[in-house]
């Protein structure tokens, strides 16, 4: 008789309680965040000196792990929902969508094929169509898949367009995209094997567009040289300044030059539930595949990313293989096995947060947060242009807005004055108070504020702004 009592299992009286001691966790998070200082700072020393150990062979009570967990690794995260977490892009998030993750973890749905589960498929086919609605795609050609986020969309989208222009051979291929787009596609490109030769970046206007002079002589001089242009990446809501390119007038150059048209989204697309951010991303129905983001506007927590593509067809003959051990479970065309529509075999469950918090506050809700997000960058900005202290780099675009201290009438030189919005951040960052650092625009250091929590109050970035002029008067201006 073989018998086995490491079975990794508790009683049903220790699940309770450890469950419900993790719930509180959060929900004491949730309640207490906004009165948290959002920054935690450690060195490597640091935290070797608190977590460094070997794998223990023997195991340790459940509370005291939990409780260290808690003491140690939480307190040094940065809280990136905090309403002064004004960096990189923050991560809002919501409690629905993390309890619907919880939900899937829990019962470790498998993502990845029809046959596994046939709910999770049809749920994340109806928030897939929810999408492709909201962004104007054809909702019954059109398909699309959930990823760990905007990076893995990108990257999706690359291999698809690689596949449908170019088939095997793509050494002649050559993609275009600005010098505003971000980092995350030339990585996909270069995983993809592309060579740089192949990448052209080329420069954005003055408004950090991108320039379509510049890129239709690049098209032009890469055809005369026997190459294949065969892939254009537009950015809706550049990480940087929120800017959009000109999609629709890219749109009308992929089409007469047979072009795929990607447009990385990631951080913008949402805004697309705003009248604004409508408005502002006109052109994004065009797309032949467009990556969004939920885990940044669309308020989720990490990790969830989305492709989404004109022809669901592309995304399976690009990414079909056949090995024996799935032939059980190929099933009906209609019934999707999304392990054919990317990268992954093994998925979570990411649609259900998505569809768990939408159908729990409503479109509108989200609508709202969003249009509260755009306003308040606005207001942002019109408080900066009346301040004899600051001066605007690039207005509030899609939530996101960059600015430098600058006073009128001083003697600095664009160096001291690069250096003084570096103190100023270096300051704030150490202090724990707020997130806020630079970013550099037309050769210029400059604070960058992205503004896409709900819970961020005018008052939150009044405070903001006060500090940062109390760390520029206390420096010596020399
Ligand atoms: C954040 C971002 C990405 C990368 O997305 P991840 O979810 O961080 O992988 C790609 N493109 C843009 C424009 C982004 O803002």
């Amino acid at each position: 008789m073989i018998k086995n009592d490491a079975t990794l299992a508790l009683s049903k009286t220790e699940m309770k309680e450890y469950g419900y001691k993790v719930i509180d966790a959060i929900v004491e998070h949730f309640e207490t965040q906004s009165n948290k200082l959002p920054v935690a700072l450690a060195t490597r020393e640091e935290m070797d000196h608190t977590f460094l150990e070997q794998a223990p062979e023997l195991g340790a009570d459940a509370d005291e792990v939990l409780e260290f967990v808690l003491q140690k690794v939480m307190t040094k995260s940065s809280i990136v929902s905090h309403p002064k977490m004004y960096s990189f892009v923050p991560g809002p998030s919501n409690y629905i969508s993390t309890m619907a993750d919880t939900l899937a973890t829990g019962f470790n749905v498998f993502s990845g094929g029809w046959t596994a589960s046939p709910a999770a498929a049809e749920i994340e086919i109806v928030t897939m169509n929810w999408l492709l609605g909201l962004f104007g795609f054809p909702t019954k050609k059109g398909g699309g898949i959930f990823t760990s986020g905007g990076s893995m969309a990108n990257l999706t989208a690359i291999v698809t367009a690689r596949q449908v222009k170019c088939g095997e051979d793509f050494s002649k291929a050559v993609i275009y995209l600005s010098d505003q787009a971000h980092s995350s596609n030339i990585k996909a490109i270069r995983i993809a094997g592309f060579s740089r030769k192949q990448i052209r970046i080329i420069p954005t206007d003055s408004e950090f567009k991108f320039a379509l002079n510049k890129l239709k002589n690049a098209i032009a001089k890469d055809r005369l040289k026997g190459l294949q242009p065969f892939c254009l990446i537009a950015t809706a809501g550049t990480t940087n300044t929120g800017t959009v390119d000109p999609l629709a007038a890219m749109a009308k150059i992929c089409k007469s030059e047979d072009i795929w048209f990607h447009i990385d989204g990631a951080y913008g697309a949402a805004a697309v539930l705003s009248e604004k951010g409508k408005k502002a991303l006109k052109g994004i129905e065009k797309a032949d595949s467009l990556t969004v983001d939920p885990h940044k506007w669309f308020f989720q927590p990490y990790e969830i990313g989305c492709l989404l593509v004109r022809n669901h067809k592309w995304l399976k003959s690009t990414f079909t293989e056949k090995p024996e051990y799935l032939r059980d479970v190929e099933g009906n065309p209609s019934e999707i096995n999304f392990f054919d529509h990317g990268i992954e075999l093994t998925r979570r469950f990411r649609a259900l947060k998505f569809y768990m918090s939408i159908k729990t506050f409503g479109l509108k809700e989200f609508r709202k947060a969003i249009s509260y997000n755009i306003e308040i960058a606005e207001a942002t900005e019109s408080y900066l242009r009346k301040s004899p202290n600051w001066e605007v780099t690039s207005p509030a675009t899609l939530a996101v807005i960059n600015f430098r201290y600058n006073p009128i009438g001083n003697q600095l030189s664009e160096k001291k004055l690069d250096a003084l919005n570096q103190y100023i951040s270096k300051k704030m960052v150490a202090s724990n108070e707020s997130m806020l650092v630079t970013t550099v625009l037309n050769k210029q250091v400059v604070l960058r504020m992205c503004l896409i929590n709900p819970r961020t109050t005018f008052q939150d970035i009044k405070e903001t702004l006060e500090m940062c002029e109390q760390f520029a008067e206390e420096k010596p201006l020399t």
